[in-house]
């Protein structure tokens, strides 16, 4: 059976929400195990399994500290962090979801897409931003955040003492809503599969989500960014954090301060 079959036949049994979390986790994690297999033989098959059952436990190994200029306080200043995972098993993974999503049209957004936009950069860092959808800078160049709000998570980035390469960049939706307006809940409903198979594979030490569509749609939570921010969340055993949209920063630059204090919230979560 197709790993996408049996995904469909986990959302077609009527079982509580929880029970098919937990099924849909376990598919994740045997998901990992054939990437494994696939990427490396027997041996990626137990590094794969390790990967897998790293998920059951804590995301990822101890964290060491974060490298570069921006360090907070509490963070120690040992050497810098291993990535979360095997690069190639999170190669492999990804490019299994992004054959999966090659020419997608299960959502009307598929009509208006130039690019589909599916994410980039590495889990070194063990970050990863999670956005709303593509504007028209990023449907044309196939990227996230490549426009003026991208310019400022880089800024984000780097003020936290990274780099962009560091860190993975996605979206809630792989497709531009028309006139950038926010994605409609049945289009999330169609693309939060592969956004779920990206986290999963990348296995991140924390989440950040960039405004309220993101934060609200993981957390399947309906409360604005104001409620949800200032507190560490978990989305499947990974903490996450949540914080205001660049773009919208950029239009409310008094709430820098505010999102300062969330990056650091989730520099402290990288060094706990
Ligand atoms: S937004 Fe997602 S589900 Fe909709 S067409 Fe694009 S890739 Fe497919």
């Amino acid at each position: 059976m197709g790993s996408g079959r049996a995904d469909l036949r986990v959302r077609e049994i009527n079982l509580p929400d929880e029970i098919r979390d937990e099924l849909s986790a376990c598919l994740d994690r045997l998901k990992w195990i054939i990437a494994g297999v696939k990427a490396g033989g027997i041996e990626g098959w137990t590094r794969g399994r390790e990967n897998a059952s790293r998920q059951d436990a804590s995301p990822c190994p101890p964290p060491h500290a974060a490298p570069g200029k921006a360090r907070s306080a509490e963070m120690s200043t040992e050497e810098p962090k291993k990535p979360c995972a095997e690069p190639q098993l999170i190669e492999a993974a990804l490019g299994e979801v992004g054959r999966e999503l090659a020419g997608c049209t299960r959502c009307r957004l598929h009509a208006g897409r130039k690019n589909l936009v599916f994410g980039e950069g590495s889990a070194k860092s063990g970050i990863v931003f999670v956005g709303e959808g593509p504007g028209f800078d990023e449907d044309q160049q196939g990227r996230p955040f490549v426009g003026r709000a991208g310019k400022l998570l880089d800024k984000m980035i780097e003020a936290m003492g990274y780099g962009r390469p560091d860190v993975y960049i996605c979206n809630v939706v792989k497709c531009r809503p028309p006139e950038n307006r926010t994605p409609q809940p049945d289009e999330i409903e169609n693309c939060s599969p592969f956004l779920i198979k990206q986290i999963s594979a990348l296995n991140p030490r924390v989440i950040c989500t960039l405004g309220a569509c993101a934060s609200q749609s993981l957390l399947g939570s309906g409360k604005p960014i104001s409620q949800l921010r200032g507190k560490t969340h978990l989305w499947r055993g990974i903490p996450l954090i949540c914080t205001y949209h660049p773009a919208y920063l950029l239009r409310n630059p008094v709430q820098k301060a505010a999102t300062w204090q969330d990056l650091k919230a989730l520099l402290k979560v990288l060094a706990s």
